[in-house]
């Protein structure tokens, strides 16, 4: 049965003129398109794990402020005890939670292109969304244009990524510097990449500041537990804690992520493996003709596949049996554009032999 009521009369404005975060079917394929680690953890492991798994009590409710995982984080991010961070389910909820704790027409920040989910959150919820270009080919932020943004909107929240996904690069510090001090509002970087990146904004977080940090670990290995955190002033997480869900953090991810964040020599040496490759792949993407990689301080590479190609080479990759993500769609600076995500030796071989096979099947 559906309801009565028109459903434009039960379902706002703006969710339904939305469109849902497709997620492409990756069955069959080498899926190398949305910056998952490709490594699976050492067989040594699993039944330490599965140990820590088996004590989890399935009938209670977890620890709902999950402190022995919030302490852990702490410790290995360099945060004292009386700091504050918030956990969320993913990153994806921390964007939420920020976002729900805005007031009503509240005005949003970021830049284009960037992480998707700033823009679709804030649509959801009716918040005014902005997003100012990113300088063609740096891919650097536009400082004369996000300050007249900021004196014109004085945006409630700025959203920078650092790396910036889908660029893959790390914006230029000092014109960080500069948004920071114009904005009255919060500024979060988005720290999803930084397993890939030696730079990062967490011992800037001041009790007096303005500026928070977000991260991950869903990018160093642990995408199927969803766990996200955030860090920052604590009269601001202290407001955000009474929106978040009493149990956002579910027990088998507490005990995983305690159980693997106390092996993080496995992910440096996984993150290590995926750094190398990283130059590896650039490397000889800039040397196919007519492709045009952009740096990345990510687990992903941003190219250029040449004027009007994109989707004919990302469907002949496909057609391969690899899964990358097609950005030109989305236009400005993404036309023409494909983003692949750094697998092992063997799937980043795979890609770039579908690619090149892809491009002498154009001529
Ligand atoms: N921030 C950025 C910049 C991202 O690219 C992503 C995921 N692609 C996220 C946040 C969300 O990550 P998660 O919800 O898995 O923590």
């Amino acid at each position: 049965m559906t309801a009565k009521r028109p459903i434009a009369d039960l379902i706002r404005q703006e969710v339904l003129a939305m469109s849902a975060y497709k997620v492409a079917d990756a069955r069959g394929l080498i899926k190398l398109d949305a910056m998952e680690n490709p490594y699976s953890w050492p067989e040594a492991l699993i039944p330490a794990w599965l140990e820590a798994v088996k004590a989890c009590e399935l009938n209670r409710y977890p620890d709902p402020e999950a402190l022995d995982l919030a302490a852990l984080i702490k410790r290995q991010n360099g945060l004292t005890d009386q700091q504050p961070i918030l956990l969320g389910n993913g990153s994806d909820e921390i964007i939420q939670i920020l976002l729900m704790a805005l007031p009503p027409n509240a005005s949003v920040l970021s830049v284009k292109p960037s992480f998707v989910m700033y823009r679709q959150i804030s649509q959801s919820l009716g918040l005014n969304y902005r997003e100012v270009p990113l300088l063609a080919e740096s891919f650097e932020l536009d400082l004369p244009s996000l300050l007249e943004s900021i004196r014109e909107h004085q945006p409630h929240i700025v959203f920078l990524a650092y790396p910036n996904n889908p660029t893959g690069n790390l914006f230029d510090p000092s014109v960080i510097a500069q948004v920071v001090a114009a904005t009255e509002g919060l500024v979060v970087i988005d720290e999803a990449y930084a397993p890939f990146a030696d730079a990062s904004y967490i011992r800037e977080i001041s009790e007096t500041g303005n500026l928070l940090v977000m991260r991950t670990v869903s990018k160093l290995g642990l995408a199927g537990i969803r766990l996200g955190y955030l860090a920052g002033p604590s009269c601001i997480l202290e407001q955000l804690n009474k929106i978040r869900l009493p149990y956002n953090i579910n027990v088998l991810t507490q005990a995983t992520a305690r159980f693997a964040l106390t092996h993080q020599s496995v992910f440096d040496e996984q993150t290590g493996k995926i750094r190398e490759e990283r130059c590896r792949v650039f490397e000889s993407l800039a040397n196919i003709p007519g492709i045009k990689p952009y740096p990345s301080a990510a687990n992903f590479i941003l190219f250029n596949a040449g004027q009007g190609r994109a989707d004919d080479i990302f469907n002949a990759i496909k057609s391969q049996g690899v899964l990358i993500k097609n950005m030109s769609g989305q236009g400005g600076l993404l036309r023409d554009c494909l983003r692949v995500t750094i697998g092992t030796p063997e799937e980043n071989n795979a890609f770039l032999s579908a690619l090149e096979n892809g491009l002498k099947s154009f001529g």
